[in-house]
């Protein structure tokens, strides 16, 4: 089944510029969160290993690979709100008619942000590897030729 959300968001424009949509530049969708207050419902940024997140959530951006390998600067913030078929409809909004966020969680946790999430990773691919894996380097008879 194909993903309509994906369909759409390859169609709007790129949050980097206004000649080109996301699918012309790109074979991803690149989701970038920003430092600025998302007002809408859809396409927002928390963390849920930060609970004032829910209270703050930062707008993000849909990025092409293009732009993302040319370093072009964001211009643009994602908008998602239900639509009257009840599914999201995108639209963009200049960062320039964004808020910051009263309270910016990433700098206030950011022992909860990569290093947490990667702490979590490691112990769940280790808890993956001692169920699935019950031979160990130590349990394996000596090699001999
Ligand atoms: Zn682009």
């Amino acid at each position: 089944m194909k993903d309509r959300t994906e369909d759409r968001l390859r169609a709007i424009l790129c949050c980097c510029g206004d000649d080109h949509t996301v699918g012309e530049g790109s074979g991803h969708i690149n989701l970038v969160q920003l430092d600025k207050l998302a007002e809408w419902p859809f396409m927002t940024a928390t963390n849920v290993l930060v609970p004032e997140s829910k209270n703050y959530p930062l707008a993000s951006a849909v990025v092409c690979d293009r732009c993302i390998a040319e370093g072009r600067e964001i211009l643009y913030a994602i908008k998602g709100e239900p639509g009257p078929d009840g599914e999201a409809v995108y639209s963009r909004v200049p960062l320039s008619e964004l808020k910051k966020p009263d309270f910016y969680w990433p700098d206030h946790h950011p022992d909860r942000q990569l290093e947490k999430a990667y702490e979590e990773m490691a112990l769940e691919n280790q808890r993956i590897s001692e169920e699935l894996l019950p031979f160990t380097l130590e349990t394996l008879p000596p090699y001999e030729e």
